[in-house]
């Protein structure tokens, strides 16, 4: 690899990711801040409503809580997962989707990948089904949308429950219907702050099964219920409430929501520049040995672009942590999504797990590196991670 030594002066570090916040959100933070409601107020529920209105599906209710893993453990807790059965999901995502399986006293199956989509591949799914199974979760991985037909056929001939990790999903779409608004049980968004819009922490569960989002409510903060008392009585007390059950401690709170508000807004906006930057990498990377990050396979669909991830093809010596080294050297940001659930000490060893179990994972894992890409990238932040990745192959 080339390593030139003209002194340029050098430019300031551009971070792998970073958050768009605006003077709105700046304003409805201060809003919030000067209101006295800090915490779950008419802030969240108006994210709530806004939310739903976004994905455009009435039917639906979204509830707000303090992040994604929590919105993802709430819908395994009212979908009745527990000791005993088991959920399967790619060990191609972040140890959030698994790790809340085991808060149920569950057992997670990690399958391998599809490598064209670098998303759950539905035949390795059908092969780990056992009668023990009662959920699937799959993760639209990176944003670009998993194969959702096939994912219901299974769940449809099994039986099973599905939680989509939607957590790179906002906005994405299949055979153009939201994430969100498709038929699964539950979607989980995540809203941390290297997302597709940032709450600081937070995340949105969003459900068509009214059951669902009643228990998930009550669990979100303690296991109280106000609605037990409204049957009895048309008038509740402002103090009076019942416990039904040992909740958690994931509501959202107003300040955060007041974020999510005004980023909820600029949504689309901040897509279509995620869209317009990797048009970019595209075009200008195309040349290089490199894989460059599948696009949606029905056309008019939108990958929401949360990640650009390009895997070393296999005509190329040049190894992944060349590239990430020379990338920073060059004063560019990169990270690598994921390092598979399969290789972490706690997954390997519960489930004495293998690479040679998932060669697609483990090949791309090898392989891959994500760009930095983020709407606060000015053009000449484009060209310039651009020319770092040419330099690499000696292109630049
Ligand atoms: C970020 C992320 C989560 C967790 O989101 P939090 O809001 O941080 O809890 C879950 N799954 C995937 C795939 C993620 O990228």
């Amino acid at each position: 690899m080339s390593q030139p030594e003209s002194k340029q002066p050098s430019l300031p570090f551009l971070p792998f990711a970073l958050p768009e916040i605006g003077e709105e959100e700046i304003a409805e933070v201060v809003d919030a801040l000067r209101s006295g409601w800090v915490t779950t107020g008419p802030k969240t529920r108006q994210f709530e409503q806004d939310f739903v209105a976004f994905l455009g599906d009435p039917g639906l209710q979204a509830i707000a809580v303090n992040s994604a893993t929590a919105g993802l453990h709430l819908a395994l807790e009212a979908i009745g997962i527990g000791p005993g059965d088991e959920v399967i999901t790619t060990t191609h995502t972040f140890t959030a989707t698994a790790e809340v399986v085991r808060y149920m006293g569950a057992d997670v199956k990690l399958v391998d990948i599809d490598p064209a989509t670098l998303n759950i591949d539905p035949a390795a799914i059908e092969a780990a089904i056992t009668p023990r199974t009662k959920a699937l979760m799959p993760v639209h991985y990176a944003g670009l949308a998993v194969d959702m037909d096939a994912i219901y056929a299974i769940a449809d001939k099994h039986g099973l429950k599905v939680v989509e990790d939607a957590a790179h999903a906002l906005p994405t779409t299949w055979r153009q219907q939201l994430v969100g608004t498709l038929r699964s049980d539950a979607v989980v968004f995540s809203f941390y702050a290297n997302k597709t819009m940032t709450t600081g922490e937070g995340g949105m569960l969003v459900t068509r099964d009214a059951a669902l989002a009643a228990r998930a409510k009550v669990m979100r903060l303690h296991g109280i219920n106000r609605d037990a008392f409204d049957r009895f009585t048309a008038k509740v007390p402002s103090w009076y409430y019942e416990i039904v059950a040992p909740g958690f401690k994931y509501n959202l709170t107003d300040i955060a929501a007041a974020l999510g508000l005004q980023q909820l807004k600029r949504l689309p906006g901040f897509q279509a520049r995620r869209e317009q930057i990797a048009t970019r990498f595209d075009e200008a990377l195309a040349d290089l040995p490199l894989i460059l990050p599948p696009r949606p396979v029905h056309a008019g669909d939108t990958h929401s672009w949360h990640l650009y991830v390009v895997r070393l093809s296999d005509d190329t010596t040049v190894t992944r942590d060349q590239v990430i080294e020379s990338l920073f050297n060059d004063g560019i940001g990169v990270s690598v999504h994921y390092i598979p659930l399969h290789l972490h000490p706690y997954w390997k060893e519960r489930y004495d797990l293998k690479p040679e179990q998932f060669p697609h994972s483990q090949k791309a894992y090898e392989r891959m590196l994500t760009l930095p890409l983020y709407t606060r990238m000015t053009d000449a932040d484009v060209e310039r991670v651009i020319t770092a990745v040419r330099k690499v192959f000696g292109r630049a």
